[in-house]
């Protein structure tokens, strides 16, 4: 789910409506306990502003969004180059890879997650640790009876056990 930062990003960078299209909006994020029925959870993005939401989106969608704006704006791209270690110098950073480099850049944005093999550059590196849980989740087609088609809608067992339903757009324009 994209949060309003995170859409504003992407309005800045020109792509809110790409993101929309497949996107699905949501107002809302509800949970109750599963035994109870109690509300542990009912958070509403109103108070922020009448025209605010998250967009609940597919990973596959927001990264073909941004994909086609990098194709789009004729974005150099290198592939088959495994960063093994990067340096620096006067000119700027390089990335290597054996023997290889490539370089001078101003800039490096490491983008490879908190497992990242460059982390150790880091000037304040991430802790990253194996979680003690996992999560399972899968795309269905949407049966449009049962769920609300603008919430978030959540059952716990404690903290530790939840289940959820996201409506989560489409992956492309036409799905
Ligand atoms: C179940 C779950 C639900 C979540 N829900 C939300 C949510 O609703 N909203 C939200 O904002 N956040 C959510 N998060 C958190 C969010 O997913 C992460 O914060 C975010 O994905 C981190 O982004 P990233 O680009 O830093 O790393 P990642 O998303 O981990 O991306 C790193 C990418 O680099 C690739 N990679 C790694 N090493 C290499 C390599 N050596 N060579 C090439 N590629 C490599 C990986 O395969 C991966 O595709 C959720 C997380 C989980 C686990």
């Amino acid at each position: 789910m994209l949060q309003p930062t995170g859409l504003a990003v992407l309005d800045a960078l020109g792509l809110s409506q790409g993101i929309a299209a497949l996107g699905s909006p949501v107002d809302r994020l509800v949970g109750t306990d599963f035994r109870s029925g109690r509300t542990v959870l009912d958070v509403s993005y109103r108070p922020l502003g009448a025209d605010v939401h998250g967009l609940a989106v597919h990973r596959a969608a927001l990264f073909s969004v941004l994909h086609d704006a990098v194709v789009a704006e004729g974005i150099e791209t290198s592939v088959g180059f495994a960063v093994t270690d990067m340096s620096r110098a006067r000119s700027g950073y390089y990335l290597h890879s054996g023997n290889r480099r490539q370089g001078a850049f101003d800039l490096i944005v490491d983008a490879t997650g908190s497992l990242s093999r460059l982390r150790q550059f880091a000037r304040h590196k991430p802790t990253a640790r194996a979680l003690s849980f996992g999560a399972l989740w899968a795309t269905l087609p949407w049966i449009d009876e049962g769920f609300d088609r603008r919430a978030l809608v959540q059952r716990y067992r404690k903290a530790s056990v939840m289940i959820g339903v996201l409506p989560a757009g489409k992956q492309v324009a036409d799905g």
